[in-house]
């Protein structure tokens, strides 16, 4: 029985959930930009292109079994789904904002009746309930921002990430309500009952994540610096050392190191006397 995925469409979260899936060696082919839904063709999974605020219920309701969305659109959508893997991209935060010339800057002043404008109504509902505020909340689809200027609402309770767009709208952020990222989520009951192959899926989407923050470093140094070498690379299971053909004072070595620390690690083995020093990029890592 083919796996049904969902992926977001179109906006933020679109790019990088596909180029995850890709990396991971699932072969969308070529026009999948254009379609509603693939079939991989290397594996038994569909993946179903759509709006990264419907896979949440698409998932609950298990008309989908694994879906790439943001937490907050899981919180909004009130979806019971198992939150598998977060995948460190998409980061934001939903939180309160009100025009520069608004009078209040804490939660508590807000006075009762205000109007606030959001694209997520169910969690600012629960928000301002949970507060003991009584607050009208407006519906909005998009541009929440420039609501309060419209008249529309008094302030908006909108996602920031950089604060730029806020700032750009002469609005202030007073108060985070929630914190988000894009995470892999599964239905519960495809999840005990196909779990091996929704583990597979996300086993491959880590190892991408995994191999993208590490690099391969080969190089030949000389066998009598050998133990400062081992000493520079703490890391996963320190160097594998092999003999080279023909040569006693050099060995060959092979690690895999953070790519934060190549620069570092390139440097300090030439100046141990490696010669030949390699650096490549690694597609998946299983730890
Ligand atoms: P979309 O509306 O399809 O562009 O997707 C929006 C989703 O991207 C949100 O629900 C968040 O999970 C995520 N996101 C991350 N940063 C931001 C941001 N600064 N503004 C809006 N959405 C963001």
């Amino acid at each position: 029985m083919v796996l049904r995925m969902a992926v977001p469409n179109k906006g933020r979260l679109n790019e990088r959930a596909v180029e995850l899936l890709v990396k991971s060696g699932l072969d969308l082919g070529e026009d999948w930009g254009r379609k509603l839904y693939v079939k991989v063709r290397n594996k038994d999974i569909e993946v179903i292109f759509v709006r990264a605020q419907d896979i949440p219920s698409f998932v609950d309701s298990g008309a989908i079994d694994i879906g790439i969305t943001g937490q907050d659109q899981i919180a909004n959508a009130g979806a019971d789904v198992e939150e598998i893997l977060p995948l460190d991209f998409g980061h934001c935060r939903l939180s309160v904002a009100v025009p520069e010339s608004y009078p209040y800057r804490k939660i508590e002043d807000i006075p009762d009746g205000s109007r606030v404008a959001t694209s997520f109504v169910n969690v600012t509902k629960k928000f301002f309930e949970s507060v003991g505020k009584k607050v009208s909340v407006i519906e909005v689809t998009g541009a929440a921002e420039i609501m309060p200027y419209m008249n529309v609402s008094d302030f908006i309770v909108d996602l920031v990430s950089s604060g730029s767009t806020l700032k750009t709208n002469r609005l202030v952020e007073i108060h985070p309500i929630l914190y988000s990222q894009a995470v892999a989520i599964a239905n519960r009951k495809s999840l005990s009952e196909r779990g091996e192959e929704i583990l597979d899926v996300i086993n491959a989407i880590r190892s991408v994540m995994n191999a993208e923050s590490k690099k391969y470093l080969m190089a030949d140094v000389p066998k009598s610096r050998l133990k400062d070498v081992e000493a520079m690379f703490p890391g996963l299971a320190g160097p594998t050392v092999m003999n080279i053909a023909g040569r006693d004072d050099m060995v060959a070595i092979h690690v895999v190191i953070d790519a934060k620390d190549i620069y570092d690690a390139v440097n300090s083995l030439q100046k141990l006397g490696g010669k030949g020093i390699l650096t490549l990029p690694i597609d998946r890592l299983v730890l």
